[in-house]
């Protein structure tokens, strides 16, 4: 006996589509469900560093390595949603263009070299210190009177919307013990 295509949908067919291309059973949360895309990986939460909206965010990691980034369904700002901007962070962390060492390019050369960090770290350290003292203003006279302000006027301090509470206190803290009066947020420059 002949069977008809509509036969062969209905009886061999679906039950077939109920299989894997790979010919291992389909699994019931669908192959793309966000429970089995993250199944054992390790998640933390983070807040996108792009914008002042602060969207949440959930990182998952295999081996201490970014595999997957998306909006945090539980974080009240966003509520799960990231614009296209958020969504594609995760390009940030994997990405064969991303710098990982220290490049320098001293003043007037044509060329980059690589350095250690402890090398940049200390030439950042020396070159505020050395910008501090020489734009700090300890007094300054107004109406022939002689106010201590204590200013640095050399140097500004940037925030951005991904710090946190405790990076902005200490950045705060920071910039205060540096003299600086430029204290600025990113969102309003
Ligand atoms: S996901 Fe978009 S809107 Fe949200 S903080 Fe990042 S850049 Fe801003």
């Amino acid at each position: 006996m002949g069977v008809s295509r509509r036969q062969f949908l209905k009886g061999g067919g679906l039950a077939a589509g109920a299989l894997a291309l790979n010919g291992k059973p389909a699994l019931a949360g669908g192959a793309d469900s966000p429970e089995l895309r993250t199944k054992g990986l390790q998640t933390s939460t983070t807040i996108c560093p792009y914008c002042a909206v602060g969207c949440g965010m959930i990182v998952h990691t295999r081996d201490g390595k970014i595999v997957n980034i998306e909006g945090d369904a539980d974080h009240p700002i966003n509520q799960g949603a990231l614009c296209s901007k958020g969504s594609a962070l995760f390009q940030v962390a994997n990405n064969e263009r991303r710098l990982t060492k220290v490049r320098y390019r001293a003043a007037g050369s044509d060329r980059w070299q690589e350095k250690p960090w402890d090398w940049a770290l200390d030439r950042i350290a020396h070159l505020m210190k050395e910008s501090r003292d020489r734009h700090f203003v300890a007094t300054e006279t107004r109406d022939g009177r002689e106010y201590v302000v204590n200013r640095n006027e050399g140097m500004a301090f940037l925030g951005g919307a991904a710090l946190d509470n405790e990076e902005c206190y200490l950045w705060s803290k920071f910039s205060r013990a540096m003299g600086v009066a430029y204290l600025e947020h990113q969102a309003r420059i």
